[in-house]
């Protein structure tokens, strides 16, 4: 005997006998309980009066037949009702009538009950389990960093300001400064956090709360040492997911490629180039534009790449705390199937050239006080990046909308529930 709890999603009435279609607690996929009347009659009048949406428990056994679509078959002799819905559930979850994106951003709690929703977020849970243990097993130590915070590190109009006692405070858009910091005392940390962002966007790769991996080392020779980690990094977290989530995978009709390697290190000149070679001009010095960054992925996909770092951006285009060399600076982005999902590089860790930056970018270096000081005391030179879950897990599972990948989405109109 097991028992099986979960939700009535489905109910169909043939003759004497009631199928119940069940959304296990723990299981993706639905199992479905057959109530025959001529086997047991009062636990069949339970079923075939249940609501659509009620919590039960049943007892039974599973029959080794797998019903087509509807998962495994399930023989109950126990039946009981643990919560009726108070109202008709606000979405039809059999997949017959189709779910408004709207409507099931807003009842993304109840969506949760089908399998392909649950498929997501069970490979979302999946993906930092690996890299948290990728991480503590290269030495990196995972640390928590402030999330209200006096200043910013990627500029002033994309700070949520807040009133801290009196005083003006931000949401934290990033944990940059302060895992610098520790670089002065714990050479290899890495935080999974909130990325608080204020800007009122209207695409479908932006949220105004994300998550990201930020990871950041000490005693590092070049950028390079970033790039080899960062690549190793999501070459196996690929790998494990393609390994442990094959049921979610098949259920979200996900072909997850391994990704060839090495990552090409294109450089912000090289990719001017190609795309002046399909006659789209990129003025020298400006970020790259989405559509830039489309096309860069089409080139790429026709060479067999998905990931592919850029390398070398003019210094102009890249925060005061990057290292600056000739003009260019020692930073990336790492690009997935025509999306940036990571930026990094190497820091400058040298006291002078850090004050210098922070004036040469119209910045006031009191503002970065607390931080100038960690590098007073024997700064390694250190580099590391800041990759968004969310957009790995968007092109990871090829989705056209970065709303899919987080279970409440904050958006320019959204931050409820
Ligand atoms: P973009 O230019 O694409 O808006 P960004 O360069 O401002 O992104 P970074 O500050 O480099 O972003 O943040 C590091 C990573 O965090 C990004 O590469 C991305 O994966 C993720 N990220 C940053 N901002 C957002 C956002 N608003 N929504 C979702 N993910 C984000
Ligand atoms: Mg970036």
């Amino acid at each position: 005997m097991v028992a099986l709890q979960g939700w009535v999603n489905a109910k169909r009435v043939v003759g004497g006998i009631v199928f119940l279609e069940i959304i296990p607690e723990n299981l993706v996929q639905p199992v479905t309980a057959v109530f025959k009347k001529s086997e047991n009659r009062d636990l069949w009048k339970e079923a075939k009066k249940v609501k659509i949406g009620t919590a039960v428990r049943i007892e039974g056994e599973y029959s080794r037949v797998r019903l087509s679509k509807r998962g495994e078959e399930f023989k109950p002799t126990k039946f009981e009702v643990i919560t009726p819905p108070v109202d008709i559930l606000p979405i039809d979850l059999t997949g017959k009538t189709p779910v408004l994106f709207d409507t099931k951003l807003k009842y993304r709690y109840l969506m949760l009950r089908l399998p392909k929703e649950r498929a997501i977020f069970k490979i979302r849970a999946r993906l930092l389990k690996h890299v948290r243990d990728f991480l503590e097993k290269n030495d990196f130590l995972e640390v928590h960093t402030p999330k209200i915070v006096g200043a910013g590190a990627e500029g002033g109009a994309t700070l949520f300001e807040l009133d801290y006692f009196g005083r003006k405070a931000f949401l934290a858009q990033s944990p940059q400064l302060y895992k610098q910091m520790l670089i002065t005392s714990i050479p290899r940390v890495y935080e999974i956090t909130p990325y608080f962002r204020a800007e009122q966007h209207h695409t479908t790769r932006h949220l105004n709360e994300c998550w990201g991996i930020d990871v950041e080392m000490g005693f590092i020779s070049s950028v390079e040492d970033i790039l080899k980690l960062l690549e190793e990094l999501l070459s196996s977290t690929i790998e494990y997911i393609r390994e442990t989530c094959k049921e979610e995978l098949e259920i979200l009709g996900v072909d997850l490629k391994l990704p060839r390697r090495p990552f090409p290190r294109l450089t912000y000149d090289n990719v001017i180039q190609l795309l002046e070679e399909r006659g789209i001009k990129v003025t020298w010095g400006e970020d790259l534009s989405d559509r830039e960054e489309r096309v860069l992925g089409s080139i790429m996909k026709e060479k067999g790449y998905d990931l592919y770092f850029i390398v070398r951006y003019p210094w102009e285009t890249k925060p005061f705390y990057i290292m600056r060399r000739d003009g260019y600076s020692e930073s990336f982005d790492l690009d997935y199937k025509g999306l940036e999902i990571s930026s990094g590089g190497q820091r400058e860790h040298r006291y002078t050239e850090l004050l210098r930056n922070i004036r040469d970018k119209g910045l006031d270096p009191m503002d970065f006080e607390f931080y100038l000081e960690a590098f007073k005391y024997g700064m390694p030179p250190h580099g590391g990046f800041g990759l968004g879950v969310e957009r790995l897990l968007m092109k990871m599972l090829d989705m056209e909308n970065i709303r899919e990948t987080i279970i409440f989405t904050r958006d320019i109109h959204r931050f409820i529930p």
